[in-house]
């Protein structure tokens, strides 16, 4: 069974009747609805719980955390960041959504401003440029978004280990929209599409995807401590 974690701010959606129409119960809830199945079981914890529902005991029982959030980045306590960094230093998977480039987690991952151009409303077309990795598993060529929020390049991230998808927006700019990353042992995919007034996260293809990623980030290997060890050097065997 694969445990998964979606973080969200949720604030749009308590306060906007815009994104309440489109996500009534919460981007987390419609991303933990269609991830839920027989081998993932999923959980979801809020900016208003108490630790931001990140305790040490929940990311310890985290295979794969996803992140959403947008306005609320500063409020994301120092001391949960570094908590969540050390997570996936020792193997939690982390998939960042949309703005999450801008949270504190992805820019203390990648080590770089991670900004980026944007405007309100386009029609975007996600192509998939490397359609071996396991994250693109049955992702056609390419698929449109007839609503989605434009982000374009340059995005000041470091480069990636795979760029997966490519966005195309109908003003013409493109963007590195899948991009995967490994910090220590955890596998990072940061993925573009899912601005909180377009229904993005009920496309079956945005879904697939963030369902592959949950298979591909799951940890493989766990690193318990992260501190240097002094090793005596082994003794000469006498056979
Ligand atoms: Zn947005």
């Amino acid at each position: 069974m694969t445990k998964v974690t979606v973080w969200n701010e949720y604030l749009h959606e308590k306060e906007s009747e815009t994104v309440a129409a489109v996500y009534p119960k919460g981007i987390h809830t419609c991303i933990k609805d269609f991830l839920t199945s027989d081998e993932v079981s999923v959980r979801t914890a809020t900016l208003d719980m108490p630790a931001c529902g990140l305790s040490e005991e929940i990311l310890a029982d985290t295979d794969v955390l996803i992140w959403w959030g947008h306005k609320g980045h500063e409020r994301v306590p120092d001391e949960i960041v570094s908590r969540v960094q050390n997570a996936v230093l020792q193997g939690m998977g982390l998939i960042v959504l949309h703005s999450g480039h801008k949270s504190k987690i992805f820019m203390k991952l990648m080590g770089t401003p991670c900004d980026l151009l944007w405007r309100d409303n386009d029609r975007e077309r996600v192509w998939c440029v490397n359609p071996a990795h396991p994250i693109a598993k049955g992702i056609p060529p390419y698929f449109e978004l007839e609503h989605e929020e434009m982000y374009g390049e340059h995005f000041t991230i470091p480069t990636p280990d795979d760029v997966v998808f490519v966005g195309w927006f109908a003003g013409g700019e493109v963007f590195r929209s899948g991009c995967t990353f490994t910090r220590g042992m955890g596998k990072i995919f940061y993925f573009q599409p899912g601005h909180e007034e377009y229904p993005t996260y009920k496309n079956p293809f945005v879904q697939q995807i963030i369902k592959n990623a949950v298979e591909w980030a799951k940890p493989t290997a766990h690193l318990e401590k992260l501190a240097c060890t002094h090793l005596e050097k082994p003794t000469e065997s006498k056979n």
